[in-house]
């Protein structure tokens, strides 16, 4: 099975070289809110070896204190494909919203929950945590090493 993506307009596509749709995870931070317009962003990180992108990307560098965060674009429509950071080099954070079939999409952790937006409720029995996750205990549940 191919598991491919793209951008509101059509222009920018991608596909992962992975055998299924990928696990996501919902960051509820003020900074994903913003960057999303929407109450929270859904990710899916991925090995950045296992995805090919075509069309206009152009980039954006967001420097924090200790490290830098590039986000691809769409550079006609501005959709947010993915982004790498310096913090997790090799990795790749796709906006799991560009995937094809992604209301096949699932869930499985909701992190910063401390901002989330009141009305949305967390789904029972999904982990949570108030701020960041434990990045071991992240990377456990979206390789699928722990059930949610
Ligand atoms: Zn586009
Ligand atoms: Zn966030």
């Amino acid at each position: 099975m191919v598991i491919e993506g793209g951008c509101r307009c059509g222009e920018v596509r991608y596909t992962l070289a992975i055998d299924d749709l990928p696990l996501t995870y919902a960051c509820h931070c003020h900074i994903c809110q913003r960057w999303s317009g929407a109450a929270f962003s859904l990710q899916a990180v991925v090995a950045e070896a296992h995805l090919s992108v075509t069309g206009p990307l152009v980039l954006y560098e967001k420097v924090t204190e200790d490290r830098t965060s590039t986000q691809r674009i769409c550079g006609t429509c501005h959709s947010r494909i993915y982004n790498t950071n310096t913090r997790r080099p090799g990795m790749a954070v796709v906006r799991a919203g560009t995937l094809d079939r992604s209301e096949e999409l699932r869930c499985v952790a909701h992190i910063f929950t401390a901002y989330r937006q009141g009305w949305f409720p967390i789904p029972e029995g999904t982990p949570s945590w108030p701020e960041a996750a434990p990045m071991e205990a992240l990377a456990a549940l979206l390789t699928g090493r722990q059930r949610a």
